[in-house]
Parts: C-alpha cells; sequence; structure tokens
C-alpha cells in the first residue's frame, strides 16, 4: 500500500483547502484559547465517550480515556485517508488531531487552578493524572510544551501538502495514466 500513489493535488483543490484552513485559523484565533467553537464540542463529546469505553478495559486507566477518546477519531481518519492516498483530507485529520492537543493543553494547565466547568462535574482528569504522577506542579509547563506540539504538527501538516502539490508540480500525469483513470 504503501507504493500506491498519492491522489494529486490540483490547483483548485488545494486552493479549497486553504480556504478551508484559513477560515479554521480564523476561528482559532477568535475562539477562547484551547476551546473552538463547534470543533471542541465535537472533541469534548469524544472526550466524554472515551471515559466509559476505556474504564470497560481497565478502571485504574479510567482517567485517560476522556483524552483518549478525542484523539481517537481524528487517528482513525488520518490512518483511512493515508489508506486511501487523499492528501489533504489526511492533512485536515492530521490538523484536527494537533487541535485537539490545544484542547488538551487548556484542561491540563487547569490542573491546579480547578477552574474550567467540568462537563462530568466529577473528578478533574488532568488533576488526578498528574498527581498521581506526582507532576502537578508542572501542569503549566507540560501544557505550554503541548500546546507546542499542536502547533508543530499542524504547521507539518501544512508544509507536507505544500510539498506533495510541489512534488505533483515537478511530476506531471503520465498521459496513459489519465486515460485509464484512477480507481
Ligand atoms: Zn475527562
Amino acid at each position: 500500500m504503501d507504493s500506491e500513489p498519492w491522489e494529486r493535488i490540483s490547483g483548485a483543490k488545494l486552493a479549497g483547502f486553504g480556504l478551508g484552513l484559513a477560515a479554521f485559523f480564523a476561528l482559532l484565533a477568535v475562539s477562547e484559547p484551547g476551546f473552538v467553537f463547534g470543533l471542541d464540542h465535537a472533541n469534548l463529546l469524544f472526550h466524554e465517550a472515551g471515559h466509559p469505553v476505556v474504564v470497560l478495559f481497565s478502571s485504574r486507566l479510567e482517567t485517560y480515556g476522556g483524552t483518549l477518546g478525542q484523539l481517537t477519531f481524528p487517528v482513525l481518519l488520518a490512518i483511512s485517508f493515508w489508506r486511501q492516498r487523499q492528501a489533504l483530507s489526511c492533512a485536515a485529520a492530521v490538523i484536527w488531531f494537533f487541535e485537539n492537543w490545544l484542547n488538551i493543553a487548556r484542561y491540563m494547565a487547569d490542573a491546579r487552578a480547578l477552574q474550567l466547568p467540568l462537563v462530568g462535574g466529577g473528578d478533574h482528569d488532568w488533576n488526578t493524572i498528574l498527581t498521581r504522577w506526582n507532576i502537578l506542579e508542572y501542569d503549566l509547563q507540560i501544557a505550554g510544551a503541548l500546546k507546542g506540539i499542536a502547533w508543530m504538527g499542524m504547521g507539518a501538516a501544512i508544509i507536507w501538502v505544500s510539498w506533495r502539490y510541489w512534488d505533483d508540480r515537478r511530476h506531471p500525469p503520465i498521459e496513459g495514466d489519465l486515460s485509464l483513470g484512477k480507481f
């Protein structure tokens, strides 16, 4: 499957992706840091679904289930698009994955402050986890590192798409390929 070529990125598709990206970053800029309207509501939903799913396997890991839950969907999507060789959709899923890290960082940074309203009303995941690991005092630093990873990950996805587009221009389609179509 690795030898399978990526679907070519047309100029029109790249423009659409760029517009979507611009809208996404505009939304990010006007949103409360770490909580993008709509997107993070979905993330929250997957987060809350993650706890009870993980508890089926291990009650000790329940606290981690929310974070795992919110990361699972974008990962599955990214893998699926990777296998289908759809670069733009794959990049969008990767950007969603790393946007999640901003949301996770927001929650982590609250581990000592305990100011965020919790949907479940129960335990604060990161207060519990960081206390368990004895690193609660580093909540802000770790959250800062997560934010850095989030931005680097989103940046890497954008660079990768740009590179794919540029690589497509260097390798024009072979005419035989076009007439055969691609399934
Ligand atoms: Zn949770």
